[in-house]
């Protein structure tokens, strides 16, 4: 089958011919899939930020970020059959740890992985092994390919929405600093659960209008200062109340503690850069700061119901995977709105990305 691997940092991935992959173990799934949606991690996997261990891992598929059809399962699967719609969480954890048993899938500590991330071989390809765990159903005729970005930039963004809810309050200041893949569902997500004033900033101007029909209450462009003044002039000179940096790099930390209120909290969602404060700031500011790491599988799970609702939409620009090099390079320089999905060849362009849920999510 075709897949696009990395093979060295640096470097583009190279689409290559490799062998599909087979059951292993009786929890075993493989997935025929129907799209793979690309995200800033690809980007920080070709740059080597994960590079420590990789080395013997390499070369591996990229993709996790998945959703298709079930092709296969092992022995011990007898709610999935060929030909199920599904969506993916990224990592199948073990089920049975402390961790797994309070939904804390992240934070799995037996053993896990993480298809396209980890060395383990991802979803760029026709096929894709997971583990049953990870799997959501989807209900009959749902086009999994337009939906693929929800299982992991829309449930990081949920997760990280979810996780402040009980300190949003009406009245409350919220910026979305970023409005690109995790930022667009940022912003719907924060509409749909809570009665938050959302203000998004982006460096980018046609990014505006986009946040604005996304439900925002006002977008301001984040020139020079980040973002800073508009944020300030917005909240009488006080800043926000919370800042949900989907960038984190490029200086954003930074700024957004420029723009917190005092008692504020930033909560860390985009990484590569890095946040530094004096401790005295800290003090007298008393800030939270929040990191946040992918979701559970019931985030996913409850992701999914918000967009069979009609309140989550996703906003995404589908390409035959033989061009992720050139995807992953247009991801880099900004210019992709909403998501980029990758299509493996045989797979129709979809264009009604609503989901249906079937009874297994619930
Ligand atoms: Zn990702
Ligand atoms: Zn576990």
């Amino acid at each position: 089958m075709k897949a696009v691997r990395l093979f060295e940092f640096d470097q583009p991935p190279r689409l290559v011919e490799v062998p599909e992959p087979k059951i292993g173990g009786p929890l075993d799934v493989i997935v025929r899939i129907a799209g793979a949606g690309v995200c800033r991690t690809d980007l920080h996997l070709v740059e080597g930020v994960f590079k420590d261990g990789m080395a013997d891992k390499m070369p591996f598929t990229l993709g996790h970020e998945n959703a298709g059809w079930i092709e296969e399962v092992g022995a011990g699967v007898p709610q999935l059959a060929k030909g199920d719609a599904v969506i993916l969480h990224p990592q199948p954890s073990c089920g049975l740890c402390r961790n797994c048993r309070l939904g804390n899938d992240m934070h799995c500590t037996g053993p896990s992985f993480f298809p396209g991330f980890d060395g383990t071989d991802g979803g760029y390809a026709e096929y894709l092994r997971t583990s049953a765990r990870a799997v959501i159903k989807l209900a009959p005729g749902t086009d999994p390919a337009s939906l693929a970005p929800f299982a992991d930039a829309g449930i990081t963004a949920y997760h990280a929405v979810k996780k402040l809810l009980p300190i949003i309050h009406p009245g409350t200041t919220v910026v979305v600093l970023g409005v690109g893949g995790l930022g667009h569902f940022g912003i719907q997500i924060l509409k749909a659960l809570s009665p938050a004033r959302v203000v998004a900033l982006d460096t980018r101007p046609e990014r505006l209008d986009f946040a604005r029909r996304l439900g925002a209450d006002e977008a301001f462009q984040s020139t020079l200062d980040g973002g800073v003044n508009a944020v300030r002039e917005v909240t009488d000179g006080q800043g926000a109340d919370i800042i949900f940096d989907f960038v984190g790099e490029h200086g954003t930390p930074d700024t957004s503690l420029k723009m917190l209120h005092r008692g504020g909290t930033y909560s860390q969602i985009g990484y590569g850069g890095s946040l530094s404060i004096k401790t005295v700031d800290l003090l007298l500011g008393e800030y939270t700061i929040v990191g946040n790491i992918v979701g559970s599988y019931n985030d996913l799970a409850e992701l999914m119901e918000l967009n069979r609702q009609g309140k989550v939409q996703i906003t995404a620009q589908q390409f035959p995977l033989e061009d992720a090099a050139d995807v992953l390079h247009e991801l880099d320089a900004g210019r992709v709105e909403g998501r980029a999905v990758l299509l493996p060849a045989g797979v129709r362009q979809g264009s009604a990305p609503r989901a249906t849920v079937g009874a297994s999510a619930r």
